[in-house]
């Protein structure tokens, strides 16, 4: 572990994706001399050779096994549902004590796709850090991602205590705040926060690309009136999406449910003409985005 004048947090780590997040790591790994040896593995040889350029890695392969032959950390930067094929490949090639670690945006089916797989030895501490953009691949990449996020890791009760700090100093080095919870607690909460908004703004980006051309002209045009923060968010990757909508099922189907309901008692209170009530409800709000900016997460 790093000592005074040696950064090294972790001698050898593979990184596995290097999108958006993984090669914001790899940046962040590399301005920092985190670690001696990034071995890098995608799915693509293009986008190992992009990492190459970029100056990311000091290793890379397609093959994930030889990636992470050796290596102290594993970070799992690919969309959700890629992980168990994943960790059934390298889970025989880790070697005892190394830790393995993610950024998958939902937390539970983390762990039931890939604590089966992990040898004795090997620790699993799950992480989500709450930083992204709607950009993907190596190039949307950028050190300062993380700085002044939230970075949740969800390990189980019996996870050794020492890979959990170990991957928790690694946040805090990316200038996250950690926080330690409950994997289902996790999904339930992002369910809320991310994915519901993010499916709201799926949806309504796409009820307009289902408008007559006439009106989605316009829709662009005077699109500064709130549908271009939709876009922005509706702009993100549809395989990310689609794998947390689909590996967090129970809790986003329970928070849609609950949103379905809101929105609905909304038009009836539109349509029966309830002033009161739709104002109530808008100034009920407005509290909350203030809340947001006072936690700084604006
Ligand atoms: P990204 O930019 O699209 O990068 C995904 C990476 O995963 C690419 O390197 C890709 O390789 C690789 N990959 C995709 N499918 C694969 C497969 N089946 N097997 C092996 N490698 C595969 O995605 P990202 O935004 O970095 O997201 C990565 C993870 O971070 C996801 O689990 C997501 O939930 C989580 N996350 C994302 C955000 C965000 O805002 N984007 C925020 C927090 C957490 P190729 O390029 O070679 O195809």
């Amino acid at each position: 572990m790093s000592s005074p004048g040696n950064n090294i947090l972790f001698p050898r780590i593979a990184l596995i994706g290097a999108g958006l997040i993984g090669s914001s790591l790899a940046r962040l790994f590399r301005r920092d001399g985190l670690t001696d040896h990034i071995a890098v593995s995608a799915r693509t040889q293009g986008t190992l050779d992009k990492i190459q350029e970029l100056g990311l890695a000091d290793s890379v392969s397609l093959d994930a096994v030889e990636a992470v032959t050796d290596a102290d950390l594993v970070i799992l930067c690919v969309p959700v549902r890629a992980y168990a094929a994943i960790a059934e490949a390298i889970g025989p090639a880790l070697k005892s004590g190394a830790i393995v670690t993610d950024v998958g945006s939902c937390k539970q089916s983390v762990i039931d796709d890939v604590r089966p797989h992990l040898p004795e030895g090997v620790h699993l501490v799950p992480g989500h850090p709450v930083a992204g953009t709607e950009h993907s691949g190596p190039e949307a990449g950028f050190a300062e991602l993380f700085e002044g996020r939230w970075a949740i890791l969800t390990p189980e009760a019996d996870t050794d205590n020492a890979a959990i700090e170990a991957v928790a100093e690694l946040w805090r080095r990316a200038g996250s705040f950690v926080e330690i919870m409950e994997a289902r607690h996790h999904d339930q909460v992002l369910a809320i926060t991310s994915h519901l908004p993010q499916l709201v703004a799926y949806t309504i980006v796409d009820t307009a690309t289902g408008l007559e051309d006439h009106l989605q002209g316009e829709v662009v045009k005077f699109s500064a009136g709130g549908f271009r923060d939709f876009t922005r968010l509706a702009a993100s990757d549809p395989i990310m999406w689609r794998d947390v909508c689909l590996s967090n099922k129970e809790a986003i189907l329970d928070i849609l449910g609950r949103f379905t309901e809101d929105l609905t008692a909304i038009q009836r209170a539109i349509r029966r003409g309830e002033a009161d009530k739709l104002e109530e409800t808008f100034t009920r709000t407005r509290a909350i985005r203030s809340g947001v900016i006072d936690a700084k997460q604006d």
